[in-house]
């Protein structure tokens, strides 16, 4: 006899399941375009150059210990992590009305914010888009939602967003609905709303009373640019929408396993902030007490020294210029062998990703036959392709759709 006696084993988490397959696969040429994870021309990971030299001066510093962070997490690196999503020029910033707080990575900053607003503020249903990243539902059903709905997000049949639905499914929510956006780089789509779909999205969540959750986990990877890149949050804020929004700082800077990211919270009114502190303070609390130090330090270094700043623009340049090659080669190959169907949303998309319109059984057929590992719902993460693999892959799928 055990406790656990009859625990029925839960379904794999495809991903990284999925990329488990990948690295056991013995086949001598194969591809991994599962996991959300940065490579390089030759296939490999990168550490960013300003983040290794940040993080020698930082192991170099006598004056720096592994005391406790407070609650919060650190003061400097709330502070430029909030600045870096809002503008520095930000009116919420300005008027005292947004702060950070620092939480383990993107996923961490949803769990805190949805725990907050459903134990704290009572709010219990959720709207996330149809698709979305795949710990949405996940999270917020976790930490107390008792509806996370779908809103439509896609428009399969024409490889856009559903603008007409999207709407029309907010229209139907019921007020104080948490309202999940994606910031930039819709994840899996890699389809963002034009800016005048931004402004209707706007309109209807402040006119319906719904609230605004941002999760922008690729701020500065879509378009190469961090202040194009959170466009449509600080139009919210002008808008003077109250919100709260995750950032994970995993793929713009190349930390993952760091656990680096930050929640930054707009109000109305700054007399409404002693108490939100206080009560994060204690979701907090019960999770993780405080927050890890070494990549929050390094952030924040890299954030406010205008010199390492500025080398960080070029990192993210040279990681967003080297996916956007990719997506043109392998439009290219395919438009090269007349492969079936229409390919040109691979290069409208933006960001690490391509919802590649593949179906579960072309998927199925492109790691039995090619060792192509992609998600079953045809995401591929474009990172995964290089030069030397780009044409290989290109032609498994053409031999797969004829
Ligand atoms: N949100 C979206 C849409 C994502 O794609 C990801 C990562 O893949 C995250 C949040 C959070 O990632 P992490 O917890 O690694 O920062």
């Amino acid at each position: 006899m055990s406790f656990f006696d009859g625990i029925p084993v839960a379904p794999p988490i495809e991903v990284f399941h999925k990329n488990a397959l990948y690295l056991n696969e013995t086949a001598p040429v194969k591809v991994n375009l599962t996991i959300g994870a940065y490579r390089t021309e030759e296939g490999q990971p990168w550490v960013l150059p300003v983040v290794h030299e940040t993080e020698v001066e930082i192991a170099n510093d006598t004056t720096l210990n592994h005391e406790y962070l407070p609650v919060l997490g650190h003061e400097g690196f709330r502070k430029a992590a909030t600045e870096l999503v809002l503008g520095e020029n930000s009116p919420a910033i300005k008027e005292g009305r947004s702060f950070g707080v620092q939480c383990l990575s993107g996923t961490g900053a949803l769990r805190a914010g949805a725990e907050f607003l459903a134990s704290v503020c009572n709010m219990k249903t959720a709207y996330v888009s149809n698709p979305t990243w795949g710990n949405h539902k996940l999270v917020f059903k976790k930490a107390g939602f008792t509806a996370v709905n779908d809103y439509t997000f896609w428009d399969y049949d024409n490889k856009r967003v559903h603008i007409e639905k999207l709407l029309a499914d907010l229209e139907a929510a019921p007020e104080k609905s948490v309202i999940i956006l994606h910031g930039c780089a819709h994840n899996p789509t890699g389809m963002d709303p034009t800016q005048d779909q931004w402004k209707s999205i706007c309109e209807v969540i402040k006119r319906k009373n719904l609230f605004t959750f941002f999760d922008i986990a690729y701020q500065g990877f879509a378009s190469g640019n961090p202040d194009a890149d959170a466009w449509a949050i600080r139009y919210f804020v002008d808008q003077g929408m109250e919100m709260v929004v995750s950032q994970s700082f995993a793929k713009n800077f190349g930390l993952y396993n760091e656990r680096v990211g930050n929640l930054t919270v707009v109000v109305n009114n700054p007399a409404v902030i002693a108490g939100f502190q206080s009560q994060m303070s204690l979701v907090i609390r019960a999770n993780w007490s405080n927050p890890p130090a070494h990549g929050a330090r390094i952030v924040h270094k890299v954030l406010t020294t205008p010199a390492r700043r500025e080398q960080w623009n070029q990192a993210i340049q040279s990681m967003s210029s080297r996916i956007k090659e990719m997506r043109a080669a392998l439009l290219n190959k395919l438009t090269e062998l007349q492969t079936p169907g229409t390919w040109g949303h691979i290069t409208q998309q933006i960001g690490m990703f391509s919802y590649t319109g593949l179906t579960a059984a072309q998927v199925d057929h492109l790691i039995a036959e090619h060792k192509v590992f992609l998600l079953s719902d045809g995401r591929i993460n474009i990172c995964g392709l290089n030069t030397k693999n780009v044409d290989y892959v290109a032609k498994a799928i053409d031999e797969t759709v004829r």
